[in-house]
């Protein structure tokens, strides 16, 4: 293929669960240009509930789009160089739409949401040996409330809109990468309803030997077949924009968040794997290993909105740092049960080991402390997967800001902890796709070449026994969540 001019850029949608950026790279050297964010309403109907409204998700990709091409013509940049779009999304998120109207039938759900708990419990009521693996060889997931297979079947027992949509053939189902697709590549006249490989395999709905739906799992799930997108790679054009200031650039890169930061971080190499902290924490290792935690960032939003000890996110880590140390105090956030490696939706959250002598600054290192024994324990279960011990992890996400958090990572797995200075990875693994399929990035070629790539390495400055005594306390600490429901 050609080689890339200077000037070419390439674009990336980043929707997340908290916000939307559109980011626009140098196709050569991967130097972020110019970006724009708009954060995203989230609505919690009942307990458990967590939903956001798809046009507004919609809505706010156009804004940043636009508000970005603005800022490039400030710069006197061309919108014309970019050459490529990508987008990357929050996973496992479910929207149903009306393909005639182009209408979402019903809120999106989003991952986080607890509501089909009972949905869980009467599928693995009829499944062989009631066993929650039982789907395990095909999908490498285990049957829980996250995957959008669930989400879809509650709608469609629950919300009769979306039950009458798919009965007359007008209903479609889609992760929010596919929504975004269809929309922006023209919506009802002629929008392109596709999605990647990466997400699909979030659904439940994908075998993941033969990289297709598969007719049993849709089965079990009672899903129509015809109403899931067409699945295609993660770098290819699929459409193109359909209007705004980028109208006709190609689309051509699609990964979940996850799998676009593991690109973004050049873990190219088997083995190596990159920790994400944002909303939750999500390691994924180059074999296609996966480990998510649920509440992450997420305790750190609950200490400011719930406890109202600190102000904004970033003043744990002031507050943490008065104490230095929890004084023996344990947290665990399981606020919508336990994800990897326990699987166990009826785990709540717990405090303990409070003294007279406890006070917020204590539960603020406490908190931070167990987003980090959370991603030791997946790490632990990945390196025992394995037997190749990992010998650093590479991490990005809004929660590495916190520099009181990476040492106690590194203090905690007992490995380094490096951290890319241009922490944007999830968009640029999203823009490397789509450049990759439109012949205009170097990067994915030649990783090294790339000259916007430095990094802060964190190194463990903690006795190992020390490490270890916590951690011992923090299973223990773990054991008494897990139980606490029955
Ligand atoms: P997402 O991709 O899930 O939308 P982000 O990567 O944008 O999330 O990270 C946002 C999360 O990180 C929020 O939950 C917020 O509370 C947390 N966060 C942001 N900055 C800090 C900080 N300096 N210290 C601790 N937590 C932080």
């Amino acid at each position: 293929s050609s080689r890339p001019e200077a000037d070419s850029l390439v674009g990336a949608i980043d929707q997340g669960t908290s916000s939307t950026r559109f980011l626009v790279f140098n196709a050569k050297t991967a130097e972020l240009i110019s970006q724009h964010q708009v954060e995203i309403n989230q609505s919690f109907p009942k307990e458990g509930w967590v939903e956001e409204d798809p046009k507004e998700i919609l809505q706010s990709v156009c804004e940043c789009m636009e508000r970005t091409s603005e800022k490039l013509i400030q710069l006197n940049i061309n919108i014309s160089n970019v050459k490529a779009i990508g987008v990357t999304n929050q996973r496992e998120t479910t929207v149903v739409w009306d393909k005639e109207t182009g209408e979402p039938l019903y809120n999106a759900i989003v991952w986080l949401d607890l509501r089909t708990q009972s949905t869980v419990e009467k599928l693995i009521k009829k499944t062989p040996g009631k066993n929650k693996n039982h789907l395990k060889d095909k999908t490498g997931l285990p049957i829980s409330t996250y995957f959008s297979a669930l989400k879809l079947r509650w709608l469609m027992d629950n919300i009769e809109s979306v039950a009458e949509a798919v009965q007359t053939n007008r209903a479609v189902f889609g992760t929010v990468d596919s929504w975004l697709i269809w929309c922006l590549t023209g919506g009802k006249n002629g929008g392109v309803h596709c999605t990647d490989v990466t997400n699909a395999s979030r659904t439940m709905l994908f075998n993941i030997h033969t990289m297709q739906w598969d007719p049993e799992l849709c089965k079990y799930f009672d899903v129509p077949i015809e109403i899931l997108p067409e699945v295609r790679s993660s770098s290819e054009i699929y459409g193109y924009m359909n209007s705004g200031s980028l109208v006709g650039v190609p689309i051509s890169g699609c990964l979940g968040d996850q799998s676009a930061a593991l690109v973004g971080q050049m873990c190219f190499k088997d083995g190596q794997a990159k920790n994400t902290y944002g909303t939750g924490c999500f390691m994924l290792k180059n074999t296609g290993v996966k480990g998510s935690v649920a509440i992450a960032g997420a305790v750190v939003r609950w200490l400011k909105e719930n406890l109202g000890i600190i102000k904004s996110s970033s003043d744990i880590e002031k507050l943490a740092a008065t104490a230095g140390t929890s004084y023996g105090c344990y947290f665990v956030p399981a606020f919508s049960g336990l994800y990897a490696p326990y699987w166990e939706p009826s785990a709540r959250g717990i405090i303990c080991g409070l003294t007279q002598f406890t006070n917020s600054s204590h539960l603020a290192f406490a908190a931070l402390e167990a987003v980090c024994f959370q991603t030791r324990e997946v790490l632990d279960a990945m390196n025992q997967d394995s037997g190749v011990p990992l010998s650093q992890l590479q991490v990005d996400g809004g929660m590495t800001a916190n520099k009181l958090l990476m040492q106690l990572q590194a203090d905690i797995l007992c490995i380094p902890v490096v951290r890319p200075s241009m922490s944007e990875t999830t968009a640029l693994g999203a823009a490397m796709a789509a450049g990759a399929a439109e012949g205009v990035c170097v990067w994915t070629i030649n990783p090294d070449g790339m000259t916007s790539v430095t990094s802060e390495k964190y190194q463990p400055k903690i006795n190992p026994d020390e490490s270890e005594f916590r951690y011992t306390r923090w299973k223990k600490a773990v054991q008494k969540a897990m139980n606490w429901e029955t």
